[in-house]
């Protein structure tokens, strides 16, 4: 397999661009109040290979919160230490088929989330990382976070205050996780924890290196960092194609053909295993809480590509 040459990204990135502009219609997400804030013509898409080069156009620097899409780092994280049996023992490996903060998906499966990245996985996920109180599970992931950017990834107080003060739905999956057996540590240290893991910021830039590092075996093309271990991103990629678009996830396979992920702050990535990753911001989203022109942009640039996974290349 060839890895795309410097001038087909470039013409990916302009067809992404092109489909993610004729795109329109969405909301930005606010039942988040801070989110309702972001201005919603901001628009960026990025592309890091796994030979380390860097593509970006629009507003592919500017940062955002992370939400959703640090439920990958957080499983990341946790897979690397315990291993993807006990994950799937402990959490799951199945998609849902219901909306990202489910109570009824949890009543309906005995208490136990199945997939890590819906709300009440990613709570478990959460309650699972090693260390004696938050502060210490909490500097774990964003190390984590940190390793797989190749920089500092910092906390946004604004994004962080606003969730922490309107997250109730959260905690109340928190206590019944916690009434069936599948919240490892005290409930409400592993909401707090979520919630935090989703109040960092990071641009379209950051993501694609996040998974471009999935997308070569654990190790940051650009930092040359092992991140985690090479036998862990095959799960990883797997539950992002079982459930990273929310209950659009199915249709992504369908249409895109590759593990992605996305967030209600507006970020999509996805990932080409053994090549590349692609990421892309835009706040408004759909119904289903995928941004609406990052849809379109990462689906326009993944053909342009010709990158799909369920089909054969030469
Ligand atoms: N912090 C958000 C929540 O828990 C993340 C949701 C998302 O991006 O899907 O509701």
């Amino acid at each position: 397999m060839t890895a795309p040459l410097p001038e087909a990204i470039k013409t990916a990135l302009e067809a992404g661009q092109k489909a993610g502009l004729a795109a329109t219609g969405g909301k930005n997400a606010d039942y988040i109040p801070f989110l309702a804030s972001v201005p919603s013509n901001l628009f960026g898409i990025a592309v890091v290979t796994a030979d380390g080069r860097v593509f970006k156009t629009g507003d592919a620097d500017y940062q955002f919160a992370i939400e959703s899409i640090s439920k990958v780092f957080t499983l990341a994280l946790v897979i690397d230490q315990i291993g993807p049996n006990a994950l799937r023992e402990k959490v799951g490996a199945d998609p849902t088929g219901l909306p990202f903060n489910s109570v009824m998906a949890l009543e309906l499966h005995g208490g136990k989330p199945l997939s890590p990245l819906v709300n009440a996985g990613a709570i478990a996920t959460a309650s699972l990382v090693p260390g004696k109180d938050a502060e210490a599970c909490w500097a774990a992931i964003l190390d984590c976070q940190s390793r797989f950017a190749g920089r500092k990834i910092a906390l946004s107080n604004d994004v962080n205050t606003s969730e922490q003060t309107t997250n109730f739905h959260n905690r109340a999956i928190a206590w019944l996780l916690y009434s069936s057996g599948s919240c490892y540590s005290d409930p409400m240290r592993a909401v707090d924890v979520y919630t935090r893991q989703c109040s960092t910021l990071v641009s379209a830039a950051d993501l694609a290196t996040m998974g471009a590092t999935l997308a070569n075996g654990g190790v940051n093309p650009v930092t040359g960092e092992r991140v985690i271990g090479d036998d862990k991103t095959a799960p990883i990629l797997a539950e992002m194609t079982m459930e990273g678009l929310y209950t659009a996830s199915g249709d992504w396979a369908f249409t895109v053909g590759l593990p992605g992920k996305s967030g209600v702050g507006g970020g999509i990535l996805a990932v080409v295993p053994g090549e590349l990753a692609i990421a892309s911001f835009s706040p408004p989203l759909d119904p289903a809480g995928n941004s609406v022109r990052g849809m379109a942009a990462v689906t326009a640039v993944a053909k342009s590509l010709g990158r799909n996974l369920y089909r054969p290349r030469s």
